[in-house]
C-alpha cells in the first residue's frame, strides 16, 4: 500500500510525504525545521521516521529546509547532479547527499522511484513517480511545458498530484511585472490550468483514484477555477477534484 499527503503546496513552500509502510519519503522540504516538524505531527509522523528526502530542484520553495532538516535527523538526501551543485555551494555543514541520475529509476527499500526530467528554470530539475509494484503515484509541479516523456511517465497512473499554477487570463491581467509574467507562463515556468487539463486529456486516466491539484498561485488562480478545468478534462464531478493548499497541503490519501 502507498499513502501520500502534503505538508503545504505553493510558492511559499512545498513538501509531500509518500509512505509505503517501512519507508517514508519526503518529496522536497521547503519549510523551516520547526514548520516541518509541526506539520508532520499533523499527519502523525515523527521526523525520525523519515527514510529519505527527494529533491526536485533548487528553488527555495522546495529546498529551504532540506539541509537543516536532513542534518538534524540524519536523513539522506537524493538529488540530481545539477541540483547538488547549487546545494553544495550553499551550505557549511552538509547533510548526506546522494546524487541520482535524473533518468534512472531506483529503489529505497520496497518503494520504486522514477525520476523524470522536466522543463523548468533550474539547473537540473526532475519530478518523480512512485510505485509499490502494484499502484503508481505521479507527481508533477514546477514544469513549463508538457513533454512526450512526461506523458509516458504519467500515463495510466493510479494517483496524480499535478501543478495547476495559474489561470492564464488572471496572470495576464495581474499586477506582476511583465518579466515575471513571461517567466511564469514560459516553457520553463509553471503549468496553467489549461495545460494541466490538456495533459489529463492526453494520458490514460482510467485507473485514476486520486487527483490533487498543486502549487496553485494564491494571486493568479482559485480552487474553483482549477476544479472546473480539471473536472471538464476528466469528466468527473468538481467535488472529486482535490486541491492542495499552501497552509494545509492535503491529508492522507491511500492507494
Ligand atoms: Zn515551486
Ligand atoms: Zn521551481
Amino acid at each position: 500500500m502507498i499513502r501520500f499527503a502534503s505538508l503545504g503546496s505553493g510558492s511559499r513552500g512545498n513538501s509531500l510525504i509518500v509512505d509505503a509502510g517501512e519507508v517514508k519519503i519526503l518529496l522536497d522540504c521547503g519549510f523551516s525545521v520547526r514548520t516541518m516538524v509541526s506539520r508532520l505531527a499533523r499527519l502523525s509522523v515523527l521526523p525520525e521516521d523519515i527514510t529519505g528526502i527527494l529533491v526536485t530542484h533548487e528553488h527555495s520553495d522546495h529546498i529551504a529546509g532540506v539541509n537543516r532538516f536532513a542534518c538534524r535527523f540524519g536523513i539522506p538526501v537524493y538529488l540530481t547532479h545539477g541540483t547538488f551543485g547549487f546545494v553544495e555551494n550553499d551550505n557549511e555543514r552538509h547533510a548526506e547527499y546522494r546524487v541520482i541520475d535524473g533518468h534512472a529509476p531506483f529503489g529505497i527499500s520496497s518503494l520504486q522511484i522514477k525520476p523524470f526530467p522536466v522543463p523548468h528554470d533550474a539547473r537540473e530539475p526532475v519530478q518523480y513517480a512512485f510505485s509499490d509494484g502494484v499502484h503508481r503515484l505521479g507527481v508533477l509541479t514546477d514544469c513549463g511545458k508538457i513533454t512526450p516523456h512526461i506523458v509516458d511517465v504519467l500515463d495510466g497512473c493510479d494517483a496524480l498530484v499535478l501543478e495547476c499554477n495559474h489561470d492564464s487570463g488572471l496572470l495576464a491581467d495581474s499586477t506582476y511585472p511583465a518579466m515575471l509574467k513571461r517567466r511564469i507562463s514560459g516553457d520553463f515556468g509553471h503549468l496553467d490550468n489549461q495545460q494541466a487539463a490538456s495533459l489529463l486529456r492526453t494520458i490514460n486516466s482510467s485507473r485514476l483514484q486520486h487527483f490533487v491539484a498543486a502549487h496553485l498561485s494564491e494571486q493568479n488562480n482559485s480552487p474553483s477555477l482549477v476544479r472546473k478545468a480539471v473536472a471538464e478534462a476528466l469528466g468527473c464531478e468538481q467535488s472529486w477534484v482535490g486541491v492542495a493548499s499552501q497552509q494545509d497541503g492535503f491529508g492522507w490519501r491511500s492507494l
